[in-house]
């Protein structure tokens, strides 16, 4: 097996007894995303096609698009099958990866109304930047496909975000940039444009997750592990990956507003992104609100059940 089947959303909510958070402005931004962003990742390709002198001048370009367009982080990797939910089928061959930064501000507290609301609004913020970068994409003759950043994409958004230089992958299964620490989003545009790639990034992040336990020592339902695992693969640096358990942190997530709670509380947090951009009163460290979880539950069909895949780099 090189890459998971496809996150059965649906089925894990039916497990925990269906969907029980009703926020009205989550509920608003989803409808937003489902209603006006959807029918917008589709478009004409203008009959004229623009060439670039080489794939280092069309990176660029289609880089500085993609933060004019509202990217606070932008790169470009090769799509490998693994990075490809199983029995879906992707014919480009590079994926343009881009990630929005949540604000610090909004995870004061966690699980929170406020933070539940914060993980929305920027899935649609970012959800524009990709189809604006679609749109931008098409209008210049080529063809190209949004990977939209919440859930049925094609694309695995983690592994793109490793090999496109987006950070290291933290014990709690996100990706940890050097600034931005875990509180981003990503989505991408895949097209097969050439395109010069960017490399993963060795900062020492990942490593020093061996002796930092802060996420796990935080997640209520005990989700996030002790060890390494050996039998998952490695990350993008060589390292056996540390496994989230799906089936202990789902049922935590569905019920208190997506949880978040290992997000905020990494430590890598804790340095610049600590501060509030906008000028707000900011804690260096949140509110945990730790509640009893439910008991761990799974899929019955292991075969579904949601695994990254192995990265071969
Ligand atoms: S989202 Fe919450 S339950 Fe899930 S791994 Fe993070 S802290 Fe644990
Ligand atoms: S809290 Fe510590 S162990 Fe967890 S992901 Fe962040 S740095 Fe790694």
């Amino acid at each position: 097996m090189t890459s998971p089947p496809p996150f059965a959303w649906d089925d894990w909510y039916e497990m925990v007894g269906g969907r029980s958070i009703r926020i009205p402005e989550v509920t608003d931004l989803l409808q937003e995303i489902y209603n006006h962003q959807y029918p917008r990742f589709d478009g004409e390709v203008a009959a004229e096609r623009r060439r670039f002198g080489s794939p280092a001048d069309a990176a660029r370009h289609l880089k500085g698009k993609a933060l004019e367009f509202g990217a606070d982080i932008v790169g470009i990797c090769e799509i490998e099958p693994s990075d490809v939910y199983r029995g879906r089928v992707i014919s480009d061959k590079y994926a343009i990866a881009v990630g929005q930064r949540m604000r610090w501000r909004e995870f004061q507290v966690v699980p929170s109304k406020a933070s539940a609301i914060e993980c929305l609004r920027v899935y649609f913020t970012l959800g524009e930047t990709v189809i604006q970068l679609a749109a931008y994409i098409r209008s210049i003759g080529h063809a190209c496909k949004v990977e939209h950043p919440i859930g049925d994409s094609d694309l695995l958004h983690i592994p793109i975000g490793l090999k496109a230089g987006f950070g290291e992958l933290g014990r709690h299964g996100s990706i940890i940039h050097p600034q931005l620490g875990p509180l981003f989003r990503m989505g991408s545009v895949i097209t097969s444009i050439e395109l010069e790639t960017d490399r993963p990034i060795d900062a020492g992040i990942a490593k020093f997750c061996d002796s930092c336990r802060a996420c796990r020592k935080y997640c209520p339902p005990g989700a996030i592990p002790d060890e390494r695992s050996p039998d998952a693969g490695k990350d993008h640096l060589g390292y056996d990956r540390y496994v989230v358990d799906t089936g202990r942190c789902f049922p935590y997530f569905a019920t208190y507003s997506y949880c978040s709670i290992c997000l905020p509380v990494c430590v890598y947090n804790h340095k610049e992104w600590a501060r509030d951009f906008e000028g707000g009163e900011t804690r260096p460290f949140p509110t945990v609100i730790m509640l009893s979880p439910a008991p761990p539950t799974d899929l019955p069909d292991a075969e579904r059940r949601h695994t990254y895949p192995k990265i071969r780099r």
